[in-house]
């Protein structure tokens, strides 16, 4: 009889090919039991934030990260306030791939400017943060679109130790800061883009109230009436009035409709939302939409209101198509919105008032109606005395009477002070250039 375990045991070949499988399996549990223990240890120690693209905080913790590399960089090189060895590591890790993110301005003069922030580029990267490392993963999905902007979908995931979670409440709330602070006396002006609002440009400088000049108190009037309303929420709420306000502004072009909107906002601390209502595409449902869901504290500026409806009307359907597809009472369901209970102020700009429905201008949608019409002698007066300073008043006077009633707009003396800009004396000796202008009677 033979026995089976000496067989084994003894027979070199058998034992070799039993050794190896062994060898082997093992190996291959080791290496699963390391890559489980690994997996564990990363769901147990490691914690990780996720932003998509389309979240507000997105554009801030990318612009807060590349103002971090920045200073991560500094200090690692300096190695001010960190140890050896992370200096080391924060060297080796530093964000070196890095994106440019351009934004252009075409300022009115047609000049451009533009301005290039560096933002962390594709992948992974590492930097410090009081002490703690944080891995940033920024990761663009080219099979996902966000439907809204027609944008690749993008993340950016942030990574730490468990113990350091606290870190990401204060990153998240420092971004938002020094996103805010870059707006800080800044007035934002958003556009509309699909069913969202989105910022246009760069925040400009916030225009100041007094570089408007409007007729005697019209401007005063106008800021009592919008802070009265800002002031008064609940006395809306009791009464169950939607709480908001209409305003038009009409009169010639160039009298600073726009320009005072805009001011007006400066000095509200709002930021301006600006729709074209035959912008194509734009349609009663957007229409709605968007007014439902303009960002906090802005204006929403309808500018040139008569413009899409007479054109509309007059045209063939087509063409209407073609235009834009609001229709007027669309744009009345819009302003009469019931959807939304926030604050809404909403400015409409005309040329033409008597081209407007009555429909549009009564009361609910359109609460206050100003005249900003060609410069008044007071205009006049006050506008000479802001270019060349208030020792020219009795010039300034003498100005206003030379002109002696011919309708300017104030955009036209704007014009013709810039030309004069060095001499008050010649603004006054060269009246006629205005008088003269085509469009000036
Ligand atoms: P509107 O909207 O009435 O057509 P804008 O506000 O666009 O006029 O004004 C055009 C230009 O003229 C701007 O550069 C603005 O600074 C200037 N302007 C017009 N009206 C005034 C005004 N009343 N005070 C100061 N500047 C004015």
């Amino acid at each position: 009889m033979v026995d089976l375990s000496s067989f084994f045991t003894e027979n070199p070949y058998f034992s070799a090919g039993f050794g190896l499988i062994g060898v082997g399996a093992g190996l291959a549990v080791l290496r699963q039991g390391a890559r489980r223990g690994a997996d564990l240890m990363r769901r147990q120690l490691l914690v990780s934030m996720e932003i998509p693209s389309h979240d507000k905080s997105y554009q801030w913790v990318l612009g807060w990260l590349s103002r971090r590399g920045v200073h991560t960089i500094r200090a690692a090189e300096t190695g001010q306030n960190i140890t050896w060895m992370q200096k080391r590591i924060a060297k080796a890790v530093l964000p070196r791939h890095l994106a440019v993110q351009t934004s252009y301005k075409q300022h009115d003069n047609g000049s451009v400017s533009t301005n290039f922030t560096m933002v962390p580029g594709q992948g992974k990267h590492i930097f410090l943060y009081n002490g703690s490392f944080i891995q940033v993963d920024r990761q663009r999905n080219a099979k996902m679109i966000d439907i809204q902007t027609a944008a690749p979908f993008e993340t950016v995931t942030l990574t730490t130790l468990s113990r350091d979670r606290v870190v990401f409440s204060q990153i998240l709330a420092e971004a938002r800061e020094h996103a805010l602070a870059q707006n800080e006396g800044r007035t934002v002006l958003y556009t509309s883009f699909g069913p969202e609002w989105r910022p246009f440009g760069l925040p400009r400088k916030k225009r100041l109230l007094e570089s408007v000049v409007l007729d005697r108190g019209v401007s005063e009037g106008i800021v009592a009436d919008v802070n009265d309303f800002i002031s008064n929420e609940k006395w809306y709420d009791d009464r169950g009035i939607p709480y908001r306000r209409g305003y038009l502004l009409y009169g010639p072009p160039g009298s600073g409709k726009t320009s005072f909107i805009q001011a007006l906002a400066g000095e509200l601390g709002y930021n301006i939302c600006i729709l074209n209502l035959s912008e194509r595409g734009l349609t009663d449902d957007r229409l709605n939409h968007l007014l439902t869901v303009a960002p906090e504290r802005s204006l929403v500026l309808l500018e040139d209101i008569d413009a899409a409806f007479t054109r509309t009307r007059q045209q063939s359907e087509q063409a209407a198509y073609q235009q834009s597809m609001v229709t007027f009472s669309g744009l009345l369901n819009a302003l009469d919105g019931v959807a939304s209970s926030d604050e809404r102020i909403i400015f409409m700009t005309t040329n033409h008032i008597e081209r407007l429905d009555p429909a549009l201008v009564r009361p609910g949608r359109v609460d206050v109606k100003v005249f900003l019409g060609n410069a008044s002698p007071y205009q006049t007066c006050k506008m000479f005395e802001r270019f060349y300073g208030t020792e020219y008043a009795d010039l300034a006077r003498e100005f206003s009477k030379k002109l002696d009633g011919h309708a300017a707009s104030t955009a036209q003396l704007q014009g013709h002070f810039v030309v004069h800009k060095k001499n008050a004396q010649s603004a006054v000796d060269n009246v006629r250039e205005l008088i003269e202008l085509p469009g000036s009677h």
